[in-house]
């Protein structure tokens, strides 16, 4: 054996952890039937999830859901008939007085900041998109108010475009319980989404979340015992379980 050999024979092989995120194991619950059967079964145990905000066109949703930041979507339902008969348009909105708008919005609560942006979100539309809500994320995440989260809603909800998931407060704390993903920050919780659900489930998804949230897998106590998902749930706080 050359000495050149020798050396080789006792280099140290790489030695793969647990964390490694180049990885290729497999994890056991992101198997891609695993997922299958959770969406399957949500699917069925939410078969009517839609958006609750009421709306008649992607204006109407925008503002909707700038609004309903810290708010219920029924409060925002309550202001937004009064809200939409004096400001019906983008350049509408980017005419009205603050004190105006905060009048109308202010049970909605974080109603001068939530009066600013729906004001901004209204002149930025009309002066760089024509009046018309644009459809792409890149260009809708430049108006004001509009977050990746409520973009992802309106191009979801009002164009049918899946660009993203959309991670409110029911998806970020149901992936977590479901092990879909091990993050706290919505934008990782989104990218993990988006890696294991396939792309034409995005919008559906995250309607079917949000509303097993808040009718079965409640913060406080998930009501595990009548739940669809429990055979396929391995939260540790689970208030029942049959495996
Ligand atoms: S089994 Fe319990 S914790 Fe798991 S998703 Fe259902 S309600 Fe939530």
């Amino acid at each position: 054996m050359t000495q050149e050999d020798a050396q080789k024979r006792k280099a140290p092989s790489p030695v793969k952890t647990k964390l490694d995120p180049q990885s290729p194991r497999p994890r056991r619950d992101l198997a891609p039937a695993r997922i299958a059967d959770l969406l399957d079964r949500l699917a069925k145990a939410q078969p009517n999830a839609e958006c609750a905000l009421v709306h008649r066109n992607a204006w109407e949703l925008l503002v909707a859901t700038i609004l309903s930041a810290q708010c219920t979507d029924k409060r925002v339902n309550l202001v937004t008939p009064d809200l939409f008969r004096a400001f019906p348009t983008p350049a509408a909105m980017a005419q009205a007085s603050l004190p105006e708008l905060e009048e109308l919005v202010r049970t909605t609560g974080f109603f001068r900041a939530k009066s600013k942006s729906i004001q901004g979100a209204g002149k930025v539309i009309t002066e760089q998109f024509g009046g018309e809500v644009p459809r792409t994320l890149a260009q809708l995440i430049t108006v004001p108010g509009a977050a990746r989260k409520t973009a992802n809603v309106v191009l979801g909800v009002a164009y049918g475009l899946a660009e993203g998931v959309v991670v409110d407060t029911h998806v970020q704390r149901l992936s977590k319980r479901l092990g879909l993903t091990r993050h706290d920050d919505p934008k990782k919780i989104e990218r993990d989404l988006m890696r294991i659900i396939p792309r034409n489930r995005w919008i559906a998804f995250s309607h079917e979340l949000i509303l097993h949230g808040r009718a079965i897998c409640v913060a406080r106590k998930p009501r595990c015992a009548e739940c669809p998902l429990e055979t396929t749930c391995w939260a540790p706080d689970k208030t029942w379980r049959s495996h």
